[in-house]
C-alpha cells in the first residue's frame, strides 16, 4: 500500500469504542503495513499486542532500543517474540550521534542538566522515533489518561501533527492501571520482572529507579528532576518550560 498523503478523518464516535474497536477502526482505515504499535514493553504495550494479534496475526510492532535499557526489558522482548510469534522492529540511535555526544559530555551526561538529559533522549529516543514514524500513517501507543496530567486529554484517535500528518491511536486511553493488570493476569501475559521489584514505570536503566508503595508511579523516572520535566519528548510536542534540578539528588 502506498503511503496516504492525508490521513482519513477520525471515525465518528470513536470515543465510545472499546480498545478492540479502536484498533479495528485504525487497522481498517490505514491497513496493517501503515499502522504500527510503539512498544517500550510496559504493561499497556503487552495488553495492546495481545489485543492486536487477535485482529492481525502479523502486526507491526516497533521499539526504540536506546542502548541503555535494563536487561529485564530485553528479556521481556524475547518473551513477547516467543509468546506471540511476532517480529519486533528495533530502531537504534545513530551511532555517530551517540559517539559525538558521549565523547563531548560523557556516558552519564543526563545527570548534569536537563538540557543534557533532553539531548540524550533526543539522540537515543526521539530521533529513532522520527525514523520509525516516517514509515507509518498511524502509530498505536499505550497512553492512558490517568498516567499524568499531561495525558489527561489524550484522544483515542487523533492527529499527530508533531510527526507529520499521521494518526496517534491510544486504545487504552480510558483504561485504569488496575484494568491493565487484570488483563495481564487473566491472560497470563509476560511482563517486565522489574515491576515486581518496585518499578511501576520503566525506561532506561540509569534513569529509572524503584518507588515506594503509594508514590506517583512515574516518580522513579528522572527522579533527580522537578516533576514537570519528566517527559522524554516522545509524547509531548514540546518539553515546555523546564526547570533545572537543584544540586540535591542529581546523582
Ligand atoms: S532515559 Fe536517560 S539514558 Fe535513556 S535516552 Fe533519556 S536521558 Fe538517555
Amino acid at each position: 500500500m502506498n503511503p496516504v498523503t492525508t490521513i482519513p478523518p477520525v471515525p465518528a464516535g470513536v470515543e465510545a469504542f472499546d480498545a478492540r474497536g479502536v484498533l479495528r477502526s485504525a487497522l481498517e482505515a490505514l491497513g496493517r503495513d501503515r499502522l504500527a504499535l510503539s512498544a517500550s514493553f510496559g504493561p499497556e504495550d503487552i495488553v495492546l499486542i495481545d489485543l492486536l494479534v487477535e485482529l492481525e496475526p502479523r502486526p507491526r510492532v516497533f521499539t526504540l532500543d536506546t542502548g541503555r535499557l535494563p536487561q529485564e526489558t530485553y528479556d521481556l522482548m524475547e518473551a513477547v517474540r516467543g509468546r506471540f510469534g511476532i517480529e519486533v522492529e528495533v530502531f537504534v540511535p545513530d551511532a555517530a550521534a551517540v559517539e559525538a555526544m558521549v565523547r563531548a559530555k560523557g556516558p552519564n551526561l543526563f545527570y548534569d542538566s536537563i538540557e543534557n538529559r533532553l539531548e540524550c533522549c533526543d539522540v537515543r529516543k526521539v530521533a529513532p522515533l522520527r525514523r520509525a514514524l516516517a514509515t507509518v500513517d498511524g502509530w498505536i501507543t499505550g497512553l492512558r489518561r490517568d498516567q499524568t496530567p499531561t495525558r489527561a486529554a489524550t484522544p483515542k484517535i487523533g492527529p499527530d501533527l508533531e510527526h507529520g500528518m499521521i494518526w496517534k491511536v491510544a486504545p487504552l486511553a480510558d483504561w485504569t492501571e488496575a484494568q491493565v493488570w487484570a488483563h495481564i493476569r487473566e491472560r497470563d501475559l509476560p511482563y517486565n520482572a522489574l515491576h515486581d521489584r518496585g518499578y511501576p514505570s520503566i525506561g532506561c536503566a540509569p534513569c529509572t529507579r524503584a518507588v515506594a508503595a503509594g508514590d506517583d508511579p512515574r516518580s522513579g523516572r528522572w527522579w533527580w528532576e522537578s516533576g514537570d520535566s519528566r517527559e522524554c519528548g516522545i509524547h509531548v510536542a514540546s518539553a515546555g518550560v523546564l526547570h533545572r534540578p537543584t544540586g540535591e539528588g542529581t546523582r
